[in-house]
């Protein structure tokens, strides 16, 4: 039976990382939800352990291409890779999905009368000159770079938002996230804590780019995955920051996998990437004074369970239904 609250909730990128977290967040809450993803970077197995579920309709499909018409009630728009070597793959690909995405997904929202959330990035914000990154900063961003499609594809993707709700009406939000990391990420992904980690438990080299002095501030899915809640449910229409404010050199990120997982890696030096920023925190005051939210773990104790589901990924086992078999596990 349909209660008064449950709502018809697309989620694209559904099959990815946060997606699928997301999509496990809403079934719980008692939603029904349509997971549109076209597998570039997701998989269909991501939702395995929901497949008898009526509840959870999978559709395949591509953002950039013109959308079935979908009657939900709200839309987190997340389809997009984010790991730098997927979305430099094809960056003409990456700016098709930011762009052409994000007009599919906003008439979508117009004509189904839904509300729309983006997923942003803190790449808007590009190699910041302000430390931390408040909202209002415009940032400092290179257009004419590796990064570009994505950076500059997310910073359309939030003017097109934008645009939607000055001229039409459409009623948006958009979460600007920092580095998020937690159990489902592909052991191939290339971002720096499915690589360090899956070294580290190999006993091979971790491959640190830079002098790795860089920093990253990383937040635990489970605690992104409230404050997307938490935001589609507010009011707030400008931006916002998800992220957890602890802020790590890749050097120390290196020690603390390390001796996390009992690893007897050494540590070995790679070429920094072009416009690799330096540092990276988010100011997250507007998120706690709007939203009421703020990270509740720690980096140490994130990496626990993460270590533990690529623990059994790199064994070869499937892991359980906590973590979700992956398509490399399988
Ligand atoms: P992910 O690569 O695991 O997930 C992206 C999902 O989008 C995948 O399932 C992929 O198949 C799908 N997808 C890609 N292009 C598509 C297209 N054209 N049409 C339909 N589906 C498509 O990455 P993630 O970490 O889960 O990121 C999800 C979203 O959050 C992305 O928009 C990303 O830019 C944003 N984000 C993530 C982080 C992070 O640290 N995880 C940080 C900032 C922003
Ligand atoms: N990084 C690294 N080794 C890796 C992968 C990444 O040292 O194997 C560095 C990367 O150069 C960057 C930081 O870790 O400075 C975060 O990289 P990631 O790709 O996870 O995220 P982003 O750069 O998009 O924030």
């Amino acid at each position: 039976m349909r209660s008064s609250n449950q709502k018809t909730v697309l989620v694209t990128g559904g099959a990815g990382f946060l997606g699928s977290h997301l999509c496990d967040r809403l079934l719980r809450d008692g939603h029904k939800v349509v997971s549109l993803d076209n597998f570039h970077t997701g998989s269909r197995l991501n939702h395995l352990h929901h497949a008898s579920r009526p509840d959870l309709e999978v559709i395949e499909a591509d953002v950039a291409d013109p959308l079935p018409y979908l009657r939900v009630d709200e839309i987190y728009h997340l389809a997009c890779p984010a790991s730098p070597p997927h979305y430099q793959e094809s960056p003409i690909r990456t700016l098709k999905t930011n762009l052409l995405g994000a007009i599919n997904v906003l008439n979508l929202s117009l004509r189904s009368g839904a509300r729309v959330l983006l997923a942003s990035t803190s790449e808007v914000y590009g190699d910041p000159l302000v430390h931390p990154q408040p909202e209002d900063y415009f940032g400092n961003v290179n257009s004419f770079g590796a990064r570009a499609c994505y950076d500059e594809g997310k910073r359309a993707a939030e003017a097109l938002f934008h645009a939607y709700a000055a001229e039409k009406g459409a009623d948006i939000r958009i979460a600007r996230i920092f580095n998020t990391y937690g159990p489902r990420m592909q052991p191939d992904d290339g971002r720096v804590v499915s690589n360090f980690v899956v070294e580290a438990l190999r006993d091979q080299p971790i491959t640190i780019y830079g002098d790795g002095s860089q920093t990253r501030s990383f937040c635990y899915v489970d605690d992104l995955v409230e404050g997307f809640v938490r935001l589609m449910a507010s009011n707030v229409r400008t931006p916002i920051n998800l992220g957890n404010p602890g802020e790590f050199s890749m050097t120390k990120l290196a020690a603390m996998v390390v001796a996390m997982t009992g690893s007897h890696s050494s540590v070995s030096f790679m070429p920094l990437p072009a416009d690799d920023p330096r540092r990276r925190r988010p100011d997250i005051s507007r998120a706690e004074s709007l939203l009421d939210w703020r990270p509740a773990v720690s980096l140490e104790a994130g990496l626990g369970p993460t270590i533990a589901y690529f623990r059994e990924v790199v064994s070869g086992q499937s892991p359980g239904d906590r973590f979700l078999p992956l398509r490399s596990a399988i």
